[in-house]
Protein backbone atom coordinates (compact mmCIF):
# COMPACT_ATOMS: atom_id res chain seq x y z
CA UNK A 1 0.00 0.00 0.00
CA UNK A 2 1.65 3.17 -0.64
CA UNK A 3 1.51 6.58 1.62
CA UNK A 4 -0.59 8.20 -0.02
CA UNK A 5 -3.47 6.47 0.93
CA UNK A 6 -2.99 6.94 4.54
CA UNK A 7 -5.04 9.59 6.05
CA UNK A 8 -3.38 11.48 8.77
CA UNK A 9 -4.41 12.23 12.20
CA UNK A 10 -5.30 16.12 12.11
CA UNK A 11 -3.28 17.99 14.47
CA UNK A 12 -5.36 19.64 16.91
CA UNK A 13 -4.66 22.81 16.22
CA UNK A 14 -6.67 25.76 14.44
CA UNK A 15 -4.63 26.36 11.64
CA UNK A 16 -5.68 28.94 8.76
CA UNK A 17 -3.83 28.33 6.04
CA UNK A 18 -3.65 25.51 3.55
CA UNK A 19 -1.21 22.96 5.44
CA UNK A 20 -0.41 19.43 4.47
CA UNK A 21 2.16 17.23 6.04
CA UNK A 22 1.35 14.48 3.80
CA UNK A 23 4.50 15.00 1.58
CA UNK A 24 6.94 15.03 5.16
CA UNK A 25 5.41 11.01 5.85
CA UNK A 26 6.23 7.95 4.47
CA UNK A 27 5.49 4.56 6.05
CA UNK A 28 8.55 3.32 5.76
CA UNK A 29 10.75 5.79 7.53
CA UNK A 30 7.84 6.98 9.96
CA UNK A 31 9.26 4.93 12.74
CA UNK A 32 11.85 7.29 12.72
CA UNK A 33 11.60 10.30 11.15
CA UNK A 34 9.79 13.30 13.51
CA UNK A 35 7.44 16.14 11.72
CA UNK A 36 8.18 19.69 13.23
CA UNK A 37 6.13 22.71 12.36
CA UNK A 38 6.01 26.45 13.69
CA UNK A 39 2.98 27.85 14.40
CA UNK A 40 1.74 31.43 14.88
CA UNK A 41 -0.39 31.85 17.61
CA UNK A 42 -1.60 34.96 17.00
CA UNK A 43 -1.92 34.84 13.05
CA UNK A 44 -2.96 31.20 13.73
CA UNK A 45 -0.92 29.64 10.53
CA UNK A 46 2.03 27.26 10.10
CA UNK A 47 5.19 29.12 9.11
CA UNK A 48 7.51 26.56 8.23
CA UNK A 49 7.59 22.97 8.50
CA UNK A 50 9.57 19.78 7.83
CA UNK A 51 10.95 16.45 9.52
CA UNK A 52 13.88 14.30 10.58
CA UNK A 53 15.08 11.92 7.77
CA UNK A 54 16.98 8.93 9.42
CA UNK A 55 20.67 8.83 7.63
CA UNK A 56 20.39 5.57 5.94
CA UNK A 57 23.10 3.39 6.40
CA UNK A 58 25.69 5.51 8.06
CA UNK A 59 24.52 4.87 11.43
CA UNK A 60 27.41 7.04 12.80
CA UNK A 61 26.67 9.97 11.47
CA UNK A 62 23.12 11.15 13.30
CA UNK A 63 20.37 13.06 11.44
CA UNK A 64 19.80 16.66 12.70
CA UNK A 65 16.79 16.35 14.90
CA UNK A 66 13.07 18.06 14.15
CA UNK A 67 12.89 19.92 17.08
CA UNK A 68 16.98 21.31 15.83
CA UNK A 69 15.52 22.22 12.70
CA UNK A 70 12.87 24.28 14.51
CA UNK A 71 15.09 25.78 16.87
CA UNK A 72 17.73 26.60 14.05
CA UNK A 73 14.52 28.31 12.27
CA UNK A 74 12.78 30.22 14.87
CA UNK A 75 16.71 31.87 15.79
CA UNK A 76 16.62 33.27 12.92
CA UNK A 77 13.30 33.92 12.70
CA UNK A 78 12.81 34.76 16.44
CA UNK A 79 8.93 36.04 16.61
CA UNK A 80 7.15 36.41 19.85
CA UNK A 81 3.78 34.69 18.65
CA UNK A 82 6.06 31.25 17.36
CA UNK A 83 5.47 27.87 19.04
CA UNK A 84 7.38 24.24 17.73
CA UNK A 85 5.31 21.60 17.65
CA UNK A 86 6.97 18.47 17.64
CA UNK A 87 5.22 14.45 16.79
CA UNK A 88 5.55 11.55 14.71
CA UNK A 89 3.02 9.28 13.10
CA UNK A 90 2.33 5.58 12.93
CA UNK A 91 2.11 3.69 9.89
CA UNK A 92 -1.81 4.01 10.41
CA UNK A 93 -1.47 7.49 10.20
CA UNK A 94 -1.91 8.48 13.77
CA UNK A 95 -0.76 10.99 15.54
CA UNK A 96 1.94 10.01 18.80
CA UNK A 97 3.95 12.40 20.90
CA UNK A 98 7.72 12.93 20.99
CA UNK A 99 9.95 14.74 23.76
CA UNK A 100 12.56 16.43 23.10
CA UNK A 101 15.91 14.47 23.86
CA UNK A 102 18.87 15.39 26.44
CA UNK A 103 20.82 17.38 23.78
CA UNK A 104 17.62 18.95 22.01
CA UNK A 105 16.98 20.20 25.41
CA UNK A 106 20.01 21.59 26.00
CA UNK A 107 19.85 23.41 23.01
CA UNK A 108 16.45 24.71 23.42
CA UNK A 109 17.21 25.84 27.31
CA UNK A 110 20.22 27.85 25.89
CA UNK A 111 18.13 29.45 23.02
CA UNK A 112 15.37 30.36 25.55
CA UNK A 113 13.01 28.40 23.86
CA UNK A 114 12.35 25.63 26.58
CA UNK A 115 8.52 27.07 27.42
CA UNK A 116 7.64 27.65 23.46
CA UNK A 117 8.19 23.42 22.64
CA UNK A 118 4.73 21.54 21.94
CA UNK A 119 3.87 17.97 21.10
CA UNK A 120 0.55 16.37 20.60
CA UNK A 121 -0.92 13.53 23.05
CA UNK A 122 -4.57 12.54 22.86
CA UNK A 123 -5.68 14.97 20.78
CA UNK A 124 -3.89 17.59 22.83
CA UNK A 125 -1.24 19.46 23.70
CA UNK A 126 1.27 19.00 25.96
CA UNK A 127 4.90 20.33 26.82
CA UNK A 128 7.53 18.93 24.55
CA UNK A 129 10.13 19.51 27.08
CA UNK A 130 9.81 17.07 30.37
CA UNK A 131 11.71 16.45 33.40
CA UNK A 132 13.53 12.93 32.35
CA UNK A 133 14.09 13.23 28.83
CA UNK A 134 14.68 10.33 26.69
CA UNK A 135 18.37 9.76 25.10
CA UNK A 136 18.07 10.30 21.79
CA UNK A 137 19.56 7.09 19.59
CA UNK A 138 22.75 8.91 18.58
CA UNK A 139 23.47 9.01 22.21
CA UNK A 140 22.90 5.41 23.10
CA UNK A 141 25.33 4.82 20.15
CA UNK A 142 28.40 6.38 21.48
ZN1 LIG B 1 16.87 15.58 19.94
Amino acid sequence: MSSNNIILDDIPLFIKNDCSFNNLFTQKSCNVSVIWCVYDIKRKIIVAKGSSRPCGFNHTKSSIHAEEQAIQYCRGNAKRNHRIFIWRYSKEGSIKPKYCCTLCTMIANKYNLQTKIFTFQNNGICPAIIDDPPLSLANLMK
